[in-house]
């Protein structure tokens, strides 16, 4: 971890004021169900611990991560809401999983007997939630193993089943088919005798399944991307208002004027077609910026959009300003409105042939988190 009152030239602006709205829209458009916020990969790039605070705050129900790591850190944090651990369990993990007080997932009976294991040695119950495969092939039992398991968690002392889950393959396109069948994979599951009269929170959609299958939102949601503000396209009008929160700002650290046919960065795969003026910015595919995105991307500065232009380096790259006028130290956005222009997450998306979550991943913490309120 770099020191965060040190000042340093590149950062990621987290906008609070607009996370919290999107939770709120999100909160009125899902009625009674509780809502999860999962934040794994530090809060997809927003900073676990701060996010896991202001999420809070802010009146989320649940928080959920994939690893054992990130819900310590949460709870270091002192955040007292539950937490729960996505990804599969590994045995030595067990012991931390119920001293830290985070909820986890049983996947697999044998899953089950080990943690079963380990637990006869604790006073403490373990608050699982059963997760349930019905077509992402990822995790989870099958849904004809889910009877004969649930009976087993029950009848054992240790478990308190906290909830029942399952994870959407296809949830990116409204009324896709498969969603659907996994929809009704589920919902079938849950009409199972044994599962009457159980307070269990059964939770199924995450961001796509939020927006498009909202008569599947159970008694709890789990939107992530949503809530960092990217709204799938055909969303309902209630969710339009959501917006990203994520910026990513420079200032430029170096001016100079290159002449006709002078070559660009390593391996000059860009050469002037005539005297202009470069640029230089603090920022490079070592902070995650991805350098793919040579020769093709853009940034603002001033309000106007100029093109990174060569090899972009793994701290700096340059940008072609023509003849316009820019000093050291103006700011320069990489992602995010400036003036009237905008460049966004998906932009990049675009150019780099990945999704959303990847570009957001990307930025690692050598770029401090910047977060207004
Ligand atoms: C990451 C994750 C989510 C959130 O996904 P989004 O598409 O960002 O909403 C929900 N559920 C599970 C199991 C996940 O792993």
């Amino acid at each position: 971890m770099l020191h965060e009152k040190i000042p340093h030239p590149s950062w990621i602006e987290i906008n609070l004021t607009q996370f919290k709205k999107n939770i709120s829209i999100i909160r009125s458009f899902i009625g009674s169900s509780l809502f999860c916020l999962p934040i794994k990969a530090n809060a997809y790039g927003h900073g676990l611990s701060t996010i896991g605070k202001v999420a809070a705050e802010a009146g989320v129900d649940y928080l959920a991560v994939a690893h054992l790591q990130e819900g310590i850190k949460l709870r270091e944090a002192n955040i007292s809401i539950p937490i729960l651990v996505l990804g599969a369990i590994h045995e030595n993990q067990i012991l931390d999983l119920i001293t830290y007080d985070l909820e986890f997932s049983i996947s697999s009976k044998f899953k089950a007997e080990l943690v079963a294991e380990k637990c006869k040695t604790l006073e403490k119950k373990c608050r699982i939630h059963l997760e349930v495969d019905t077509g992402m092939q990822r995790t989870g039992v099958r849904a004809l193993s889910v009877p004969p398991l649930f009976q087993y968690l029950k009848e054992s002392n240790c478990f308190e089943v906290v909830g029942i889950y399952s994870h959407l393959a296809t949830a990116d396109a409204p009324n896709d088919p498969f969603a659907l069948k996994q929809i009704d994979t589920f919902t079938s599951l849950l009409k199972d005798p044994i599962f009457q009269g159980m307070q269990i929170i059964r939770h199924l959609v995450n961001s796509g399944g939020t927006a498009y299958f909202q008569t599947s939102h159970l008694d709890m949601v789990r939107p992530s991307l949503l809530t960092f503000g990217y709204v799938p396209t055909f969303s309902p009008e209630a969710l339009r208002e959501i917006e990203p929160c994520f910026s990513l700002k420079t200032k430029v650290s170096y001016f100079k004027v290159v002449e006709k046919g002078v070559g660009i960065s390593y391996g000059h795969s860009y050469i002037t077609d005539k005297q202009t003026r470069i640029v230089t910015i603090p920022v490079g595919y070592g902070d995650g910026y991805r350098r793919s995105l040579s020769n093709r991307g853009f940034v603002l500065i001033r309000g106007n959009r100029f093109p990174i232009v060569g090899t972009i380096c793994m701290d700096q790259m340059m940008i072609d300003i023509g003849d316009h006028e820019v000093y050291v130290g103006d700011e320069v956005v990489l992602i995010g409105k400036q003036g009237n222009d905008e460049i966004t997450a998906e932009e990049i998306t675009r150019l780099c042939d990945t999704n959303v979550y990847e570009v957001l991943c990307f930025f690692n913490d050598r770029l401090p988190r910047i977060y207004l309120n």
